[in-house]
């Protein structure tokens, strides 16, 4: 296409600034296809996905190009995602037994998934085991919980869901749960309880990531203290670019990169550009419209909620209601983040299937688009690949390292 127009900017006789033109089409088709070879040859790791939700409807297949949401193994394949951590995810106003029983659903939800396509999808557990994915052509697929609440304030259900294959918790999702304050919630714990403190003692011997998205500062604070081996944000962003309590200061970074941890940020407009919150503040009202034509169109069906309220969010920006996001700010956040902590500290928690796309960002095979950006601002191609996902892949096989180290009977 970049060549074609240069060339008729030839015929046509430009001769003068034809010079330049093909140097800059050039150089561009070049970082095109360095993108297109990095990309494709890195381990792409997504933290962060609610296509959960849409494994519980009958009518979903994961293994055909779906017209809707962000994710399936086709645009999956097509975007080069290596590894995805599927989210179990139910409200925070749910709780006790029921809490429990619907998470055991999800995470076998996710199984019958990886049973259904065996040939492309892969049950994984470690670092090792994406790497081996990898070498077998497969799409890896893990799990976290959202939600400290669906272990119901007890431990062995922390260890079932750990020996089902849950490799991260996120200590609360928008409200608080029995041991932890969220970030969203009015604070009634002052951080984590002493029990909240056994969990992420519990986690840390288990070998599941303590994942500190969606909880307050001082619960933040609380489990990088009381943790042995590095947290992540699963799917954060950065509050100095918009200024939404789940998002990270610039200070939090600093702390969780000083524990070796890592910040993988999240695609959702409302938590990437502060111009799109403040719209949102602005008119409450709008939300509200938004809440009753979601539950008009989908009942209390939540994967239908997720879907339907990104598609109306889309129309309502269409119609000039709400400002228009683009997926460069993606790359904003990804870039401030590494300014303060450096490369070895930022990964991808995209949100999909679970928040509002940015443009450009629709789904996942728009991901090429992260490493393409980033060559063009001048990233190494190991601190690319770091990025787009050998430091999740890091902070995996130190959590194992520390869960076997805890575990050992040797132990003093
Ligand atoms: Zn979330």
């Amino acid at each position: 296409m970049r060549v074609e127009m240069v060339r008729a900017i030839l015929t046509a006789g430009l001769c003068i600034s034809a010079g330049s033109f093909l140097a800059a089409a050039v150089t561009a088709d070049d970082i095109l296809a360095r993108a297109k070879k990095l990309h494709f040859s890195s381990l792409v790791v997504d933290t962060h996905d609610d296509t959960t939700q849409r494994f519980l409807n009958a009518d979903f297949d994961i293994g055909v190009r779906n017209a809707s949401g962000s994710v399936d193994l086709p645009r999956m394949q097509e975007g080069g995602l290596g590894a995805i951590f599927f989210s179990i995810w139910i409200p925070s106003k749910v709780t006790g037994p029921e809490a429990v029983t619907r998470a055991h659903v999800q995470i076998d939800a996710v199984r019958e998934q990886v049973r259904k396509h065996p040939n492309d999808l892969v049950l994984a557990t470690t670092a090792a085991e994406i790497r081996e994915a990898r070498k077998k052509g497969k799409i890896a697929a893990l799990m976290g919980v959202e939600g400290g609440h669906m272990i119901n304030s007890d431990l062995d259900v922390l260890r079932k869901f750990a020996s089902l294959g849950v490799r991260y918790m996120t200590l609360t999702h928008s409200g608080n749960d029995e041991w932890a304050d969220s970030s969203t919630d009015k604070a009634v714990h002052n951080g984590l309880t002493d029990f909240g403190k056994d969990v992420i003692r519990e986690m840390n011997r288990l070998g599941v990531i303590v994942d500190i998205s969606h909880v307050s500062d001082k619960t933040f604070y609380d489990a990088l203290e009381v943790g042995k081996a590095p947290l992540i944000a699963s799917h954060s962003s950065c509050r100095a670019i918009c200024d939404a309590p789940r998002n990270m200061t610039d200070q939090m970074m600093k702390d969780l990169a000083a524990k070796g941890g890592v910040i993988q940020i999240n695609y959702h407009v409302g938590f990437l550009s502060q111009e799109f919150r403040d719209a949102e503040k602005a008119n409450p009202e709008l939300n509200k419209t938004i809440s009753a034509e979601v539950t008009k169109r989908c009942g209390d069906n939540e994967a239908c909620q997720l879907i339907e309220g990104d598609r109306i969010t889309r129309e309502y920006v269409a119609q000039g209601k709400l400002p228009r996001v683009e997926w460069t700010k993606i790359i904003e956040h990804i870039d401030h983040a590494v300014k303060v902590v450096g490369a070895d500290h930022v990964g991808l928690g995209s949100d999909f299937d679970g928040a509002n796309m940015p443009y450009g960002m629709e789904d996942a095979t728009k991901l090429p688009r992260i490493t393409e950006a980033l060559l063009q601002k001048g990233y190494s191609e190991g601190d690319i690949k770091k990025i787009l996902g050998e430091n999740t892949l890091r902070v995996m096989a130190e959590v194992e390292r520390v869960s076997r180290e805890l575990s050992s009977p040797t132990r003093k």
